[in-house]
């Protein structure tokens, strides 16, 4: 029983007393209680930039930062257009003189979290000359074959961590607003944790994607 699933349908926390596990179930109910009361406490505010399409792929982001280039319009904020972000970890407003960006109050997001196995496939388990990342996922135990299963974790951690506004703000620049996540994998070959961060980029209504797996601290 993980805890994702826990939060996903509430009756489970006491299921898991009547299995008998009466001390873990009263740290779960605890952990699912913290998770909601963190889900209630995060007011959402949605980036406008108005009478804009916000921009929903990364090309729709390119695209937006040449116009930033030809037009009286700014990419950053273009491309801030429609994303969410927790009151308190918001881009600052305005972002320049004569930005007429707003922000408006919104209801808690759904979030979306895209998390590509080529992110894992083709570049945390691709040797480097310049960084280790793959030394160090494979010192936890896990290889390429595993692609898979890190890819839905990410999801998994990313959507608990994103839905509450557990997140920092990373880079901002003329593609958006990029936020860090921190995530924790457990050692196959020992029982120990490591976490380390991971970078994403912000897209309209409570989509994020991953950039970098593996950021250093
Ligand atoms: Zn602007
Ligand atoms: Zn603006």
């Amino acid at each position: 029983m993980t805890f994702e699933n826990l939060v996903l349908h509430s009756n489970c926390a006491v299921k898991i007393q009547f299995k008998g596990e009466q001390i873990k179930a009263v740290s779960k109910i605890e952990e699912v209680s913290n998770y909601v009361k963190k889900t209630l406490q995060a007011k959402w505010v949605k980036w406008v930039h108005h009478a804009t399409k916000p921009a929903e792929s990364s090309e729709e982001k390119s695209a937006n930062v040449i116009k930033g280039i030809i037009s009286k319009h700014c990419a950053i904020c273009l491309n801030l257009n429609g994303c969410c972000f927790v009151k308190d970890k918001c881009p600052t407003k305005p972002l320049h003189p004569n930005c007429h960006c707003d922000t408006i109050n919104i209801y808690p997001i759904t979030a979306t979290i895209e998390s590509p196995i080529a992110k894992f496939t083709k570049y945390v388990f691709v040797s480097s000359a310049v960084d280790d990342k793959k030394q160090l996922f494979e010192l936890w135990g896990y290889g390429i074959m595993d692609s898979e299963y890190l890819q839905q974790e990410f999801i998994k951690q990313a959507t608990l961590a994103y839905s509450v506004g557990d997140y920092e703000l990373g880079l901002l620049n003329e593609y958006g607003q990029r936020i860090n996540i921190t995530i924790t994998l457990k050692r196959k070959n020992k029982n120990e944790y490591v976490t380390f961060r991971s970078g994403w980029m912000v897209y309209p209504n409570g989509k994020i994607v991953l950039i970098t797996p593996y950021g250093r601290r």
